[in-house]
């Protein structure tokens, strides 16, 4: 299903945090477009590069049907997706090019306030509410830790007050939300930032041109930056 194509096809969020940023740097790099009346597709202008408007969710799963070449896309929402694959013994499909920089987090414990972080000792047999299933569960079998998962779509946080959970494994960049439900972050499951994603094995034809030159002006940018 891999059609022949001469444009490249970038996947980005359509509306969140990575949505601005991830436009800029493009503009940045030299990329130009015009928008579709839906804003589901801006075809590139200045070079035969367009972008696919998407959740961010979805962009490792374009990548791997090879609908989208490339995607800009969390490192968190990439590993996650990359083990659950491994977990139903999917070969690897996408892998991450390039660290963007930008939309930085850490997946990480918010344990109760009153905890004293002992993960051997306080982890076996507790409900832990993440969105990230694949990621926890891989740091806890690591680690010979017995715990259950609970997964959770969204507002992770909560559900300790609720009962539904003891702790959380959630994204954290402030630490105000946990605080706010008198949580504290303790440990580091996974530093997350942007990621410029691509297929496990190599573009094809014409695109594979666009791509290296698209990675080119990528990293000219952000040498400039940091
Ligand atoms: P979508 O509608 O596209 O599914 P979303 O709600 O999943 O949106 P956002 O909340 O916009 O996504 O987060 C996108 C990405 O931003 C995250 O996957 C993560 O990589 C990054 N990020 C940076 N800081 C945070 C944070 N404090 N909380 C959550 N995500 C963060
Ligand atoms: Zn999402």
């Amino acid at each position: 299903r891999d059609q022949l194509r001469d444009r490249l096809r970038i996947a980005i969020q359509k509306s969140g945090r990575l949505s601005e940023p991830a436009l800029a740097l493009l503009a940045a790099a030299g990329l130009s477009w015009q928008e579709s009346r839906d804003k589901l597709f801006y075809y590139g202008e200045s070079l035969p590069i367009d972008l696919l408007l998407v959740r961010d969710d979805d962009i490792p799963g374009l990548i791997a049907d090879g609908v989208c070449d490339l995607g800009f896309v969390g490192r968190n929402v990439l590993v996650e997706q990359d083990y659950e694959r491994q977990s139903r013994g999917e070969a690897p499909a996408f892998r991450e090019l390039r660290g963007l920089g930008f939309g930085r987090c850490k997946l990480m414990f918010g344990i109760p306030d009153d905890w004293e972080w002992d993960p051997q000792a306080q982890l076996p047999g507790t409900r832990i509410a993440t969105s990230y299933p694949a990621l926890l569960s891989r740091w806890l079998a690591e680690r010979n830790i017995e715990a259950s998962v609970v997964t959770m779509s969204g507002s992770v946080e909560l559900a300790p007050r609720l009962g539904q959970a003891e702790l959380v494994c959630d994204l954290v960049s402030s630490g105000a939300t946990l605080a706010s439900n008198r949580l504290k972050p303790v440990e580091v499951v996974l530093d997350s930032e942007a990621v410029l994603a691509g297929p496990a094995g190599a573009i094809a034809d014409a695109r594979a041109g666009i791509a290296e030159l698209l990675m080119r002006r990528l990293d000219g940018v952000l040498k400039l930056r940091d």
